[in-house]
């Protein structure tokens, strides 16, 4: 049993990491500033603090007493990056640099960081393993390799031991409904695609059929959240019992087109949804799937829902 704190444990992911880490009998408390996280997505027993990691005098009082930090609070969505860059330095990058001040502070030694494969932008190669040169091409990823980097510098001049996950595409919700991880404005492929079939969006936009992929749409690996939190279980056992700081790939080694995706929904839900191919998106990679072999050998990890139906059906909303 160990102290931890979630920052970020409101939102998509960090609600998920947050239902496990109960599960496994941690003492969990919840920071976040509720921006957008849904307090739906908390459970009554969690501790929460409201707070901002932007406010070092919030983020150094919670730090007080804790063993280890996971650390989801950020800002992601790739375009509003390029747009408002300053919104990204701040959240992303200052408020991590408080968050690590407050752990050196405290005497806090370990921590497992969100990361993500944006870190790579277009990589020359559709597999993609942790030697992949980092060359993000949007301010998010570019926020994220930089965290990375100060991880590494804070392991060497004050002892903190990280774990960075580079997620690639989550998807899905937990099977037994506990965690919702609810979004308040999803724009991700898979949520988009249920929105449309829930009438919410009036079709879905395939940016580009025109790939050198087999039906011509953009390929990626879509990793199942719950296999994503189980990752962050394993990597804090892992640092808490002495592993050194590590760099990890998390996805299925598996890759799905848009229009797989779309199929996929279509046949679980048994009709037909509106859609239309549109142009390209700028800096999209044809096909970025993941190698996962470190994190398989470092951490034991192994997705357990690669099923896409399965994915599907965990993603719907109960009355669809
Ligand atoms: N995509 C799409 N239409 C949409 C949203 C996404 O065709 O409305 C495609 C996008 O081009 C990419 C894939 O779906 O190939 C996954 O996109 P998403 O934004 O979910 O994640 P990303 O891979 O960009 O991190």
């Amino acid at each position: 049993m160990a102290r931890i704190l979630v920052v970020g444990g409101v939102g998509y992911i960090g609600s998920h990491v947050v239902s496990l880490l109960m599960e496994a009998g941690h003492e969990v408390t919840v920071f976040d500033n509720l921006s957008t996280g849904l307090q739906a997505n908390l459970f009554s027993e969690n501790r929460l603090i409201v707070g901002d990691i932007c406010k070092e005098i919030d983020i150094f009082s919670a730090m007080e007493g804790q063993d280890a930090v996971m650390h989801f609070a950020a800002k992601k969505a790739v375009a509003e990056s390029m747009e408002n860059p300053a919104k990204y330095a701040r959240n992303n990058l200052i408020g991590t640099l408080n968050l690590l001040n407050a752990m050196d502070h405290h005497g806090v030694k370990y921590i497992v960081f969100s990361s993500s494969a944006a870190v790579y932008g277009m990589p020359d190669v559709s597999v993609v393993d942790e030697n992949t040169p980092v060359n993000p091409i949007n301010f998010y990823g570019f926020t994220k390799a930089e965290i990375e980097k100060c991880l590494q510098w804070y392991d060497r001049l004050c002892d903190i031991k990280f774990v960075a996950l580079r997620y690639f595409n989550a998807v899905g919700y937990d099977m037994n409904r506990r965690s919702r991880g609810h979004e308040a404005n999803p724009q991700n492929l898979l949520p988009i695609i249920i929105e449309v079939a829930e009438g919410k969006r009036e079709k879905l936009k395939i940016f580009g059929d025109d790939y050198p992929t087999p039906d011509g749409t953009c390929i990626r690996d879509y990793v199942h959240v719950c296999d994503l939190a189980q990752a962050h279980l394993l990597a804090l056992d892992k640092l808490m019992n002495g592993m050194d700081s590590q760099i990890l790939n998390l996805g299925t080694e598996k890759g799905t087109s848009v229009k797989e995706m779309v199929t996929a929904v279509e046949e679980v839900l048994g009709k037909k949804l509106n859609v239309e191919i549109a142009p390209r998106r700028e800096g999209d990679p044809a096909c970025l799937i993941a190698s996962a072999e470190k994190a398989r050998k470092i951490l034991g990890w192994k997705p357990q829902i690669t099923d896409l139906h399965q994915i599907v059906k965990s993603a719907l909303p109960e009355d669809l």
